[in-house]
């Protein structure tokens, strides 16, 4: 288990995306976000001078906001070190663009991608074509990489309809020159989860079980498993390791920043056993709609 600590400034900058994933915690179409350019360009500076690590431009799909090749611009002139974003990779389809926010500074990239082919892909998705477009997105970042100093991550949420296609996903993304390859167990949060529980919900226990079997024949880079809960997971594999955390500060719409607390947040839970668990205060415990489905028989302590 590996732990991350560093003070991320999250910046919402967009209200809408161009896929509507069945599993998305946010809304399709987000009204809550404040938009208005002068007020991110504040927020920048302001966190500039409270120390941030690094800057990260997220909420539903940044790429949509045409103002974000500015907000780039800004953060490298203003100082960021790390200039971070997190996308569907739809809009890297353009190599013009992809080259565009990379000359402007930015510099640490996370592209979702959820099925191995088109047919899981744009099941997840629920949008045609989506695969090919984010497929082309991976190919013209890695033809980047050489010139434009980045890190660039993928990112898979495992559900029902993809996680038996695990060994699959990973041959195709140990392909490209990603810097890490992250599997993320899915969340039960949000109200498309609720509604699509059991389509998507997998058990813990089979997800590690699943993950254990790809990685006795795999051969590419080290892979990152996170979500699961230490109880369940264990140490990690011959080729991966799993789970890690970061001090997330998280800007809300009146430009405070809060902590994320997943037990107040999310109503997640811990049972009485937990109390000896060599993972307890790291753990952020169960979603309740996990508990009242599968119980508390695979989480040992
Ligand atoms: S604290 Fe409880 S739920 Fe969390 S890892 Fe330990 S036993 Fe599992």
């Amino acid at each position: 288990m590996t732990i991350i600590k560093e003070t991320a400034i999250h910046i919402p900058v967009s209200s809408c995306c161009n896929n509507d994933c069945r599993f998305c915690m946010e809304p399709h179409i987000d009204h809550k976000v404040n938009l208005d350019r002068k007020f991110i360009f504040r927020i920048l500076k302001k966190y500039m001078f409270e120390r941030a690590d690094r800057v990260l431009f997220t909420n539903k799909e940044p790429t949509l906001n045409p103002d974000l090749p500015r907000y780039i611009e800004y953060a490298k002139k203003i100082g960021y070190k790390k200039i971070a974003l997190v996308t569907n990779g739809r809009r890297f389809s353009s190599l013009p663009y992809c080259r565009d926010l990379l000359q402007k500074g930015l510099n640490h990239i996370t592209v979702s991608i959820h099925g191995p082919d088109p047919r899981i892909h744009d099941l997840l998705t629920r949008r045609k074509g989506s695969f090919q477009e984010t497929l082309k997105g991976l190919k013209n970042l890695s033809s980047l990489k050489k010139y434009f100093g980045f890190t660039f991550i993928t990112s898979t949420v495992l559900s029902r309809p993809n996680y038996p296609h695990t060994g699959r996903m990973l041959k195709l993304l140990s392909g490209f020159p990603a810097d890490q390859i992250i599997l993320q167990c899915i969340e039960c949060r949000g109200r498309k989860m609720s509604r699509n529980f059991s389509s998507l919900m997998i058990r813990y226990s089979d997800v590690i079980k699943e993950i254990k079997k790809t990685d006795r024949n795999y051969k590419g880079p080290r892979f990152h498993v996170l979500g699961l809960p230490y109880c369940v997971a264990g140490k990690g594999g011959k080729n991966f390791h799993l789970g890690y955390t970061e001090n997330i500060k998280l800007l809300g719409n009146k430009g405070r920043l809060n902590l994320i607390d997943y037990s107040s947040k999310y109503g997640t839970l811990k049972r009485k056993e937990c109390a000896r668990c060599r993972a307890f205060l790291f753990c952020r415990g169960i979603f309740k709609p996990y508990i009242r489905h599968y119980g508390w028989k695979e989480l040992k302590p």
